[in-house]
């Protein structure tokens, strides 16, 4: 048994940061998006965004938690150059939201506590942590809102805390609070052969490595108890480039930090009526009520809000049920394939794909394949089609000319079959499909073939093969 509880730090998408009206995105140049109050002036009054209360307070609300009425915020006091007023802007007695609970396959985690907090300056080191011999600071990343989301000790295992923040992801973008930047994590792992002795990995940046600290941390604690070291609480970090964690200092005790009250901001009301959008398990139920999809279908479709909206917009054009299986199987592969998003995909070009398809013109081989190239190169499809001369052969004159080339060119298979061997009759679809090169329906010819199977067959065996009128056998 192993317990993982996450403090998992998400960068919200305001437009300004959390305290003054610095741009949170746009010039990368060091030390520009700054202001007296990010740089931790004397005399410099912060004041909150309304925006990233609004989102955390939504967030809380997803993961079903109880919301404080007040909330207020405190400084929390240590002394590091990334942080210029020597406190950073937190909360600490009273989160925006507690005790929320997220649902996985085998059990649920509890979410203890949600709240607001101002990330720190970045501190550079050119020629890395070992060799540069300055530091520089660049406090562009100074006041950043950041959502601290903090489970119980309740994840048991790395593949559980993947579905955890897969969970968490689809949230957030639900929300359209997070647009995919930084996720930092402090992530404590214990094992039962220890008497759960935690040890936390701070500072882990991205879902990857996050999951990846976790591995390793199983195993080392593992390993080390298997040689009869006894384990200590203390605090580890992640080396990302050699996928190790180590040891880095002695843990504080949150008292150590003496958050006070900070005066310079007031107390804040909660609203607790505020509105969320349709979220996934409603979306689920919807999809499946109104599309009448697998419940399957419809978790892996709402798994993403563009990428339900995406299907939306299709199965307003297309049979719903090929439009869901196209987009989640083949769609959903080929992004993946060619390192694409849903974003970068027309929803018209899939619509006139799959109406091409669903009319009989383009068969499923074809349809997959410019299914793979409007991904890859953005064609379009009805052009493509023409271009490439790919509607599916459905003259069947044309069907009758490849089978009486086929039974012309394989006389030993003709041969075979006057003799009994019933499958030699296979070789009229081999050749045929080799002919229209896939793009004769692979269904319809032994299905013909077989109706005409006992006439073929009279035919072969009365006559010549070459006497016999292909008009008679309207394949
Ligand atoms: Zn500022």
């Amino acid at each position: 048994m192993i317990k993982i509880g996450l403090e998992i730090h998400v960068q919200l998408n305001t437009k300004s940061k959390l305290f003054c009206g610095c741009a949170v995105n746009g010039n990368d140049e060091p030390n520009t998006r700054t202001c007296p109050v990010c740089l931790g002036y004397p005399g410099a009054k912060p004041v909150l965004n309304s925006k990233a209360l609004e989102y955390a307070v939504k967030m809380a609300k997803v993961l079903g938690c109880k919301l404080n009425k007040k909330i207020f915020f405190s400084r929390k006091t240590y002394f590091y150059p990334d942080l210029a007023k020597n406190y950073q802007i937190t909360q600490y007695e009273v989160p925006i939201g507690f005790n929320g609970k997220i649902k996985l396959k085998e059990n649920d985690v509890t979410i203890t506590r949600i709240h607001l907090e101002e990330d720190p300056g970045a501190l550079v080191h050119p020629k890395g942590l070992q060799k540069s011999e300055f530091t520089l600071i660049d406090y562009n990343r100074s006041g950043i809102p950041l959502l601290e989301i903090v489970t119980e000790p309740e994840i048991q295992s790395a593949a559980q805390a993947r579905e955890f923040m897969k969970k968490l992801k689809t949230f957030l973008g639900y929300l359209e609070i997070y647009s995919g930047g930084v996720v930092k994590a402090d992530v404590n792992v214990s094992v039962r052969e220890s008497g759960y002795v935690r040890a936390e990995v701070k500072n882990v940046t991205g879902f990857k490595e996050i999951e990846k600290t976790i591995e390793y941390e199983i195993l080392r604690q593992r390993k080390e108890l298997n040689e009869g070291m006894k384990l200590k609480q203390e605090t580890r970090g992640w080396d990302a480039e050699k996928g190790i964690t180590f040891l880095s200092r002695g843990k504080e005790t949150e008292e150590d930090y003496g958050y006070i009250f900070d005066p310079d901001l007031c107390v804040y009301d909660i609203d607790e009526n505020i509105k969320l959008p349709e979220m996934p398990d409603e979306k689920i139920l919807r999809f499946v009520k109104k599309y009448h999809l697998d419940k399957e279908d419809a978790e892996v479709l709402a798994s993403e809000k563009y990428l339900a909206e995406f299907f939306e917009m299709v199965a307003e054009e297309v049979d719903c049920k090929i439009a869901a299986k196209w987009i989640r199987r083949d769609l959903l592969s080929a992004l993946a394939e060619n390192n694409k998003t849903m974003t970068e995909i027309d929803h018209k070009k899939i619509i006139k794909l799959l109406n091409l398809f669903c009319s009989g013109k383009i068969t499923d081989k074809v349809a997959k394949d410019i299914l793979f190239l409007i991904v890859k190169k953005d064609v379009s499809p009805e052009e493509f089609v023409k271009k490439k001369g790919l509607e599916a052969v459905s003259d069947s004159s044309e069907l009758e000319r490849f089978a009486r080339e086929a039974i012309g060119s394989n006389p030993k298979a003709v041969e075979d079959y006057k003799n009994g061997r019933h499958e030699a009759l296979n070789f009229v679809v081999g050749y045929v499909m080799k002919k229209t090169s896939g793009k004769a329906d692979p269904k319809k010819i032994p299905i013909e073939i077989r109706l005409k199977r006992s006439l073929v067959r009279s035919l072969i065996l009365s006559t010549s093969f070459l006497a016999f009128g292909c008009k008679s056998l309207n394949l």
